[in-house]
This record gives structure tokens, C-alpha cells and sequence, in this order.
């Protein structure tokens, strides 16, 4: 082989090798364009870019909500199926007396301290704990559509709220009769709950009346609303809390414009048994028989502000 023939040899080998790494380094620039092309693709399907930041942003604003309106209808009392009778499945089981919707609160169980649920606003300055305001709200509406207008008039009530109205009464026994400050105190325990003893802290009591009868006395049980509510309250989750028979068990006078929420296998459980929540409560806890001892006449006398 002749010098130039060895030399144009070596320079097609050499135009060859180039021809091969130039060959190669744009199949890995192909490849790396395709694997490049993937994840721009893959990170578009699991986050748009442009609609991404707004969208993280958001974020933050709508778990909050989802996790506070969740909860509600897992911590109901109705949770049993339906086409189960109440009378005979109650929501009973291993902690089902301590929902939040069977708190009790009377004289022997005064309000655990530092309690207060979410509130809502339901109509002035009407708060009712959050979790009830929807079923309040469908009973209240489902009335209307009957022709009935329910009228909230006391929902929700600070302990300070309490000891104001405790106090007012009080002071006007003191002024206007006379009395000790002991035996005021006394005579105002007759009527009105210690703060702290009422179940309008819970949040989950609510007074009613209607447009024309305002009095809370027991001639709210000959209105139409009484009547509405007396057939229809338990299908929203609300009892009245002082049955007429129930006195030495609650302690607390009969309150036909007390209502309070149980939840709706509840409600339906203890008015099918003509239960006041002590009772239901104990049942829950004990099973049958309940301690009816309700015909003692109860001595304890509270009034409209229990
Ligand atoms: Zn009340």
C-alpha cells in the first residue's frame, strides 16, 4: 500500500468515526429531547403549569371547608340504614352516648369546661353550634312550606350570657320583693339554670315560638306550630328536651318550646318511647329498663331560661 493510499485510508476511517459520533450524539440529543419531551409530559398531566400556582393556592381555602363539612354525618346519630325501624335498633353500640349531638348537660352534668363548638348564625343574633344549622334550617323551611312559621328566639348562650340572666333575676327579686341575697338566689334557681347548668351552652338547644304566640309557657302546646313540631321534629333530628312526665328525671319543669338536636335515630327512638335524654342516654349505656321513676313530682322547678 502506497503512503497516499494509506493516508486517504486513515481519513476515511477518521470520516467514518466522525460520521459514527455524529450519528450518536444525535440519537442521544433524539433521546434526550424524547426523555425531556416525557416528563414535560408527565409533569403537565400531574400539575398544568400555568393553572398550577393559582390552583395550589386555592388549595389551602377549600380542605379546610370539605374537612368542617364532612365530619357531620359520620358523627350523626343517623347513620343506621334506612327501613330500620327505630323503635327496635337504636344507634346503640360501644360509645354511642358519647356523640357530640347526645352531650348532656342538667344540673348533675354542668358544661365540660372551655366548651364551644363552631357557631353559626341562624337569625339576628341567634347562634346555634354549626353542625345543627343545616337541619335546622330544612325543619324551620319544611314548617314554612306547611304554613307554619317557626321563630327562634334563643339559641346559643355563653356562660357570661347565663350569669347575666341569673343575675337580672336576682337583682330583681332583691329590689322588688326584698328578699336576702341567699333567698333570691334561691328563688331565681327555681326558674332560671345555674350558668353552667344550661343546655343553651351546648349549642344545640333552641327556643321556638311563633309569630302571634311569643310567651314561653305551656300554651305554646296549643299552637299549630306545637302541633307541626310534635309530628315532625324528630324527622330533623330535634326532641323536646322536658317532656311533661319527665320533670324528676330532667329536673327541669315541662318546656314544650324547648327543642333540642339528638340526631335523627335518636329523636325517633326516644319520642316512639316517650324518653326524655337522661333516660335514652341511659339506655344506651344499661339497655332495658330505663329507670322511669318519673312520678315522684320532682321538687326542682325551672322555668323558661333552663
Ligand atoms: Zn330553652
Amino acid at each position: 500500500m502506497s503512503q497516499s493510499s494509506k493516508i486517504s485510508m486513515q481519513r476515511k476511517h477518521r470520516r467514518r468515526r466522525v460520521t459514527l459520533l455524529l450519528l450518536g450524539m444525535a440519537l442521544l440529543t433524539g433521546f434526550g429531547i424524547w426523555i425531556g419531551m416525557m416528563i414535560a409530559g408527565i409533569t403537565q398531566t400531574e400539575m398544568p403549569a400555568e393553572e398550577g400556582l393559582p390552583a395550589m393556592a386555592d388549595i389551602p381555602d377549600v380542605s379546610p371547608v370539605d374537612a368542617d363539612i364532612a365530619p357531620p354525618p359520620d358523627d350523626n346519630a343517623d347513620t343506621a340504614p334506612e327501613g330500620i325501624t327505630p323503635q327496635i335498633q337504636p344507634p346503640a353500640g360501644p360509645g354511642a352516648a358519647d356523640l357530640w349531638s347526645l352531650i348532656l348537660v342538667n344540673k348533675a352534668n354542668p358544661i365540660p369546661g372551655g366548651y364551644l363548638p363552631d357557631l353559626e348564625n341562624i337569625t339576628g343574633d341567634i347562634m346555634v353550634d354549626a353542625r345543627i344549622f343545616d337541619p335546622l334550617l330544612r325543619m324551620v323551611n319544611a314548617a314554612k312550606a306547611d304554613g307554619i312559621t317557626l321563630t327562634i328566639i334563643s339559641g346559643f348562650r355563653t356562660y357570661e350570657q347565663q350569669v347575666g340572666i341569673f343575675e337580672r333575676r336576682k337583682q330583681f327579686l332583691i329590689e322588688t320583693e326584698g328578699l336576702t341575697e341567699a333567698l333570691a338566689e334561691a328563688s331565681t334557681a327555681l326558674y332560671i339554670a345555674f350558668p353552667g347548668e344550661s343546655e343553651h351552652h351546648t349549642g344545640l338547644a333552641v327556643d321556638i315560638t311563633t309569630p302571634v304566640y311569643t310567651e314561653l309557657d305551656e300554651g305554646f302546646e296549643d299552637t299549630h306550630a306545637f302541633a307541626w313540631l310534635s309530628v315532625n321534629a324528630k324527622d330533623y333530628g330535634f326532641v323536646i328536651r322536658y317532656p311533661k312526665d319527665k320533670t324528676a328525671i330532667t329536673g327541669i319543669e315541662y318546656e314544650p318550646w324547648h327543642y333540642r338536636y339528638v340526631g335523627t335515630d335518636a329523636a325517633h327512638f326516644i319520642s316512639s318511647n316517650n324518653l326524655c335524654l337522661e333516660e335514652y342516654l341511659d339506655f344506651l349505656q344499661n339497655g332495658w329498663p330505663v329507670d322511669a321513676d318519673g312520678d315522684d313530682g320532682g321538687d326542682e322547678d325551672d322555668g323558661d331560661n333552663s
